[in-house]
């Protein structure tokens, strides 16, 4: 192997997952972590683990500490993992100046594709469908409404640099433009650090496909198929799935060529990801490309057999791609739960707190992505997932069965969790026939009604009640 030694420029589950493969591939790795972060797992599964700073969220955005740190420990390369600094071009860029292999493609195409307006005029200009929309940046509400007009309402309305599926409004007139029009350059502004927005149609009840891609730097550029990314709740995925199952083959071909094109157009290099959208007449648009490894990765090697994060070590080292898109073939499905620390019976409230009591789920096909542990306080700072639940079979129909049993063998104790909530999804007929869009969860309210099963007490009395009636008491 070329690389010796890594810096994770991470935490959580992704840490976790970047130092697993590390450690399959015989490479060393440092951990970083912020002292809320003192018990975090990540620090324990580290070759080197060093604590950074006292601002929970901070620290981990240093770029000159964390560069500083990566040379002074003797390290090759970064892998900036998701979320953080992964899609910051200038710390790329500072990990170039200083002589170390950033784990991502190069800052000039995470630059570009980070912009989701010039990633839109790069797409046009490569010739991939993208939803009708402002030619650039907005630079007034006055602009907003006549573009608005031309293309027809309802429209969505967007930070240029946005992600996690914050900065985002629907907008069905110009009334409501001119309300929410303030209000996401205010959004972006405090969560991205920049005030621009661009407006494009908004399709109604569409699928979230995306397509995996994986490129080196000889020129070779291939797909691992795509995912259904539709279960979603305020724009931000919970449930994915691989291979969607509301594409034909056809489908499929089409749109790993495109996501091919695509990539192949900005010159990128290492795994990325195309995200479409799909609408009701089997027509596909460009929406965003996110230039680092993502948190549904994992459904993609599971019916692949490809470990995509050892393959962006290898790609980040120069080496050419292990697999050619012949050779790349997928088998049933796979379906990963995004377990995060909320109350799905009560708004999905955060939900932090020490966790009592923890056993992973097992049993065939099933993979469980964490940093929780028995004991493990879950610190208030981070984001709210707390785990990945990954099932796999053969089929549409055992996958969700395995879903089922795998989320309750799981037990997670001391925190609330989505779990509840997921189950509820497996047992809906809609989700079960495998049609669905992301308006899914909010056209399914029952979906958060748990009401209808028995209060304790009520069953305690109908209990009371037959065994009065078996001992004629
Ligand atoms: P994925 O695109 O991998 O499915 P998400 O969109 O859920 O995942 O984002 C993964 C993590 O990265 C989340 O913690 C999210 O808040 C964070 N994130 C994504 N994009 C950005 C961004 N542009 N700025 C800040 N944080 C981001
Ligand atoms: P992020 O960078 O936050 O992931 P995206 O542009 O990928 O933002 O959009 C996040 C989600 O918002 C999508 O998965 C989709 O559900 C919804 N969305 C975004 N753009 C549109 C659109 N033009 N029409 C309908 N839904 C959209
Ligand atoms: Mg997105």
């Amino acid at each position: 192997m070329v690389l010796r030694k890594i810096l994770i420029a991470n935490r959580g589950e992704i840490a976790v997952r970047i130092i697993r493969a590390c450690a399959e591939m015989g490479i060393r790795s440092v951990a970083i972590y912020s002292e809320a972060d003192r018990f975090a797992l990540h620090i324990k599964k580290a070759d080197e683990s060093y604590c950074i700073g006292s601002d929970p969220m901070a620290c981990y955005l240093n770029i000159h500490a964390l560069v500083d740190l990566a040379l002074a420990t003797g390290c090759d390369a970064i892998h900036p993992g998701y979320g953080f600094l992964s899609e910051n071009a200038q710390f790329a860029r500072a990990c170039k100046e200083r002589g170390l292999i950033f784990i991502g493609p190069e800052p000039e195409v995470i630059h570009r594709m980070g912009d989701k307006t010039e990633a839109r005029n790069a797409m046009i200009a490569a010739g991939i469908p993208v939803t009708p929309g402002s030619e650039g940046n907005l630079h007034s509400l006055d602009e907003a409404i006549s573009v608005a007009e031309k293309i027809g309402y309802p429209i969505m309305l967007k930070a240029t640099s946005g992600g996690g599926g914050r900065g985002i409004r629907r907008c069905d007139n110009a009334d409501e433009l001119r309300r929410n029009y303030a209000r996401v350059i205010s959004e972006a502004t405090k969560a991205f650090g920049s005030a621009n927005v661009f407006l494009e149609k908004c399709i109604v009840n569409p699928r979230h496909i995306e397509v995996q891609v994986l490129a080196d730097h000889h020129g070779n550029v291939i797909h691992l198929f795509e995912r259904d990314c539709s279960i979603q709740r305020r724009n931000q995925k919970l449930v994915e799935i691989a291979p969607s199952p509301q594409l034909d083959e056809a489908q499929r071909q089409y749109i790993g060529g495109l996501a091919v094109i695509a990539a192949k157009s900005v010159g990128y290099t290492n795994a990325g990801t195309i995200e479409f959208l799909l609408d009701d007449s089997g027509r596909f648009y460009f929406m965003e490309m996110n230039t680092r490894v993502q948190v549904e990765h994992t459904i993609t090697e599971t019916i692949t057999g490809v470990d995509i994060v050892e393959e962006q070590i290898c790609v980040a080292a120069g080496l050419p791609l292990r697999y050619k898109q012949e050779e790349i073939v997928r088998r049933g499905y796979a379906i990963q739960f995004r377990i995060n620390a909320e109350d799905p019976k009560n708004n999905f409230l955060p939900s932090f707190g020490r966790i009592s009591r923890y056993y992973a789920p097992g049993g065939p096909g099933v993979r469980t992505d964490t940093a929780i542990y028995t004991g493990y306080e879950v610190p208030p700072f981070y984001d709210s997932m707390v785990a990945k639940v990954i099932v796999s079979a053969l089929t549409w129909e055992d996958v969700i069965k395995r879903g089922q049993r795998t989320l309750r063998d799981m037990g997670l104790f001391g925190i609330k969790t989505t779990i509840p909530f997921y189950l509820k999804i497996l047992k809906h007929p809609q989700f079960r026939s495998g049609k669905f869009n992301t308006g899914f969860v909010e056209q399914n309210p029952n979906l958060i009604n748990y009401s209808d099963k028995p209060r304790p007490e009520v069953l305690a009395s109908v209990i009371a009640a037959v065994v009065a009636s078996h001992t004629g008491l």
